[in-house]
């Protein structure tokens, strides 16, 4: 298979609020994609960042006697650290309030879009929710409540900025049907043509300077007006790329790429998947190719949000039980299509069965033995009888992520680390050696070297701490391994009291 180019995005949040653990989801799994498509020789190219220019930032920053400015390079500073944290492997991190790149791209793409006749002029009335910075039809409300964040809208009356997106509905509707833009999960993909077929309507697109407290970017040539969040914030995908200046990053890695793939969450599906589809097409530029849409995290059942107060600090989590175990949870456990309920138990449990008992104990009894019974020194031989499901590994990880499903991706590896311990258990290698049957002795430990270190490669998108540790064990292809040392330390049972650091007001 030739290598495909492959661009990559999480969507960025606003940083009213240190990050919570379902924005660390949407940076591991995309992380884990990414990763994985690197180690199968694709080139990729990934990007995070932070939506600086959102009203709620300038609310928040009120709120806590900042300027907004302030305010936002706080946050955006704990955003970038979850880099280091949680072992993320990106290319590029961009802040809209600060990137040079950002403004003229999100100029361009205004002007583009104007130069198209796509943008006009009208007076607006509607519903506002802040928290989602965007209006809502009365039908669309929960008992004249947001449905995200359980509060009535403000009324908001004002002249503004119109995008022409009912132009866009065929075209839009053409390119799901068609698969050229994918969106996965399937339901997803419904539930956005159900929303394209009912008609789509033109939107607002700037906001009164006032209003929006004199922060974000100006809406060109007209500055009473700054540029709807939403449309700035769309814009980092190609700002990141040097669109502003239609430079060689935004050739290579959006015009020329093969794949340009954004994950996100449920709650901004119809933003990534109608509005930015538009807007590009608009632009004359070409569309995304791929939308990973993710379900949400719950504590006790109700969603993690910066806004209901129960956010979990991922940074927290890491200081106490590791970057790999979060990881691993978070890839294993977490529902492909619905809500997944977080608790530290589950986390502790999964770490210990899956890490520190299944694959802990089989690279740390593969090594011990190689070192106690042939000095270290790896027999030679192949698989044995786990070659069939060696040779499937990869290919089971490969169609598990090809439909954005890492429960699948992450249960074909365990499939092959019990495997494995279970060739341990019935062949009792410690008996081979005793009964000095030595040719099926280095057969048992070469399959064993030969599955841990398939295993090892295969594991690295999803625990790349663990990954490196297991393979620094196994000598990483060579004729000798190295001494043995735990891999992942048992986690369990929790300590009660509260989590340290866990909570935020
Ligand atoms: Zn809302």
């Amino acid at each position: 298979m030739t290598a495909r180019r492959v661009y990559m995005t999480t969507a960025i949040p606003y940083v009213n609020a240190r990050p919570h653990l379902g924005f660390a989801l949407e940076l591991v799994q995309a992380d884990a994609l990414a990763r994985h498509r690197r180690l199968r020789g694709d080139e990729v190219r990934l990007l995070t960042g932070t939506d600086d220019n959102s009203l709620k930032n300038v609310l928040a920053a009120e709120a806590a006697g900042l300027t907004t400015a302030e305010l936002v390079a706080g946050n955006a500073a704990h955003f970038a650290d979850l880099q280091v944290a949680l072992h993320l492997a990106f290319d590029d991190f961009i802040r809209t309030s600060t990137d040079p790149r950002h403004q003229p791209a999100v100029e361009r793409l205004w002007r583009a879009c104007v130069a198209a006749g796509d943008i006009y002029r009208a007076w607006y009335e509607g519903r506002y929710c802040v928290g989602c910075e965007q209006f809502y039809d009365a039908d669309e409300l929960d008992s004249g409540r947001c449905p995200e964040h359980e509060t009535v809208p403000e009324r908001v009356a004002e002249e503004n900025w119109f995008f022409r997106l009912s132009r866009y509905q065929d075209q839009v509707e053409a390119l799901i049907t068609s698969g050229r833009l994918r969106i996965l999960p399937e339901f997803h993909a419904r539930e956005v043509l159900r929303f394209v077929r009912a008609g789509l309507q033109d939107f607002s697109v700037s906001r009164s300077r006032r209003r929006a407290d004199g922060w974000g970017i100006p809406v060109p040539d007209d500055p009473t007006q700054v540029i709807y969040v939403w449309w700035d914030a769309l814009g980092n995908y190609i700002s990141a790329l040097d669109y502003g200046t239609y430079g060689e990053a935004y050739r290579r890695w959006w015009l020329e790429a093969d794949e340009r793939v954004h994950v996100i969450g449920k709650g901004v599906l119809r933003f990534h998947a109608v509005y930015w589809p538009a807007m590009l097409l608009s632009a004359g530029e070409p569309p995304p190719t791929s939308i990973l849409v993710h379900e949400y995290l719950t504590v006790n059942g109700r969603k993690l949000s910066k806004s209901l107060g129960n956010a979990i600090d991922p940074e927290g989590l890491v200081e106490q039980f590791g970057a790999d175990s979060l990881r691993w949870w978070l890839l294993r456990d977490v529902a492909p299509t619905a809500d997944t309920d977080f608790t530290v138990e589950r986390l502790v449990a999964r770490a210990d069965s899956d890490l520190a008992n299944a694959l802990g104990n089989l690279i740390n009894r593969t090594v011990a033995m190689v070192n106690r019974y042939r000095g270290g020194r790896v027999p030679a031989g192949g698989p044995g009888s786990l070659a069939g499901l060696l040779h499937r590994l990869p290919l089971d990880v490969d169609a598990g992520l090809a439909v954005y499903d890492f429960r699948a991706a992450t249960g074909a590896v365990m499939e092959a680390i019990d495997a494995a311990n279970r060739l341990v258990n019935l062949t009792r290698p410690w008996e081979l050696a005793r009964s000095r049957r030595s040719a099926e002795l280095d057969a048992v430990l070469a399959a064993l070297v030969y599955a841990c270190r398939r295993i090892a490669h295969e594991i690295t998108p999803f625990v790349p701490g663990l990954a490196l540790s297991a393979v620094r064990q196994l000598g990483d292809g060579g004729i000798e391994v190295r001494p043995a040392e735990p891999l992942q330390p048992r986690l369990g049972p929790p300590h009660g009291g509260e989590l340290r650091g866990s909570q935020q007001a």
